[in-house]
């Protein structure tokens, strides 16, 4: 690695570090010390593997810094760190005087750089470290996220016994997706599915307090729910840069994975997958949250239209969203290959599988150019995202 590191190549660093931590089953947190942005000091949590309440990845990153420089003092270095540093880690960082502190997720149980108290701001302490927070926030967040809930999911997968015509992916190949910070949600009490767990993930209406992202249409639209179904090949992963959107817009988001496809169980049987199933299914889903009126959009190749027919009561509103091959590609690489997975891929790619004929699709009246689901990507065309969020604004207000 050459050149020096700026905060957000440091903390990718840091991230590396942390997902070692994950790997010896530690809590995942990484650490780099940078002096004229060289990486003099490497740290990752591991507390547990070296019987060491005090070996945070702060603390490592600290002494392999301090070691380094043959000094005692780090004046003049930058801390960057996943997660927010805990009491100890903050007495450590201003001890070694550094100049900077930079983290990425906060820690609302322990964190002492403003989450539970703010170490930094205490002004009689003799040493002041400047302070940035939130650097690569979503993709150290997702990392927690994803190390805590796969904890909870040994434990909750016991208690859901598998049907035996099913199959299962387990939790922990899901345990690192980036950008993907939602907590999973699980339920097998929906009649229809007869036993088979579908997950799914629900995401409120974003708190107005939050900063905005994009332009504020916070109360634009007033309040609703959406429904986005993912397309074949994928799961409900697909749509992690539309869901923000479309939360500051005064939505609540429903993302489920659809029977046959990434946390939800998998039937080993073609003939299970039916339009008519899988439209039970969200129906019953949506029923089961108390909610009427959900608007869909849908990247499935038809259930949302087949669903504004047959629940129109439930379904007003459908409009299909393009995954365009190179999204297709990155599905292609679903941590879910079994034939569970094969069986749906199959049964969606049969001709026809979501139109009846007795019904024009009304989905087919749509104006203008299709939106694709990359068109979100925040590191996408500018004025591709701008045209996906306008079409969004317009497909809400209809
Ligand atoms: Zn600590």
């Amino acid at each position: 690695m050459t050149g020096a590191l700026d905060d957000m190549g440091a903390m990718r660093e840091a991230l590396q570090l942390a997902a070692q931590a994950q790997a010896a089953g530690e809590v995942p947190v990484g650490a780099v010390v940078l002096k004229d942005g060289v990486v003099i000091g490497r740290g990752y949590n591991a507390p547990i593997s070296g019987n060491d309440a005090c070996a945070h990845a702060e603390i490592i990153a600290i002494q392999a810094a301090c070691a380094a420089l043959g000094n005692y003092r780090l004046t003049g270095c930058t801390m960057v760190v996943t997660l927010e540093p805990c009491v100890m880690c903050s007495g450590a960082i201003l001890n070694a005087r550094f100049s900077r502190l930079v983290f990425g997720a906060h820690e609302p149980k322990t964190g002492a750089a403003g989450s539970v108290i703010n170490v930094f701001e205490t002004a009689a302490l003799n040493h002041q470290t400047a302070v940035t927070e939130g650097v690569l926030a979503p993709a150290c967040r997702a990392l927690m996220n994803g190390f805590f809930q796969g904890r909870r999911e040994v434990i909750k997968r016991t208690t859901t016994p598998l049907r035996e015509d099913a199959l299962r992916t387990p939790d922990a190949r899901f345990s690192d997706l980036v950008d993907w910070p939602y907590t999973p949600c699980y339920t097998t009490e929906i009649s229809v599915l007869n036993g088979l767990r579908l997950h799914y993930v629900d995401e409120e209406v974003r708190a107005v307090t939050a900063a905005p992202i994009d332009v504020d249409a916070s109360g634009r639209h007033g309040q609703g729910a959406c429904l986005l179904l993912h397309g074949a090949g994928g799961w409900g992963y697909q749509w992690r840069y539309w869901i923000e959107a479309l939360r500051a817009r005064g939505q609540r988001v429903l993302v489920p994975d659809l029977i046959g496809f990434g946390r939800s169980d998998k039937p080993k049987r073609v003939s299970a997958h039916s339009p008519a199933f899988h439209a039970q299914v969200m129906a019953g889903l949506v029923a089961a949250l108390g909610l009427s009126q959900v608007r869909v959009l849908d990247a499935s190749g038809g259930l949302g239209a087949y669903l504004t027919r047959v629940h129109a009561d439930v379904f007003p509103r459908s409009a299909s969203i393009e995954v365009s091959r190179v999204g297709a590609q990155t599905v292609a690489s679903a941590p879910f290959p079994d034939d569970g997975y094969r069986a749906a891929e199959r049964a969606f790619a049969a001709a026809g599988f979501f139109d009846d004929d007795v019904h024009v699709s009304s989905d087919k009246k749509r104006v203008g150019e299709a939106i694709r689901m990359d068109a979100m990507r925040p590191d996408g065309e500018p004025s591709e995202r701008a045209a996906a969020l306008a079409f969004l604004d317009a497909f809400l207000d209809a």
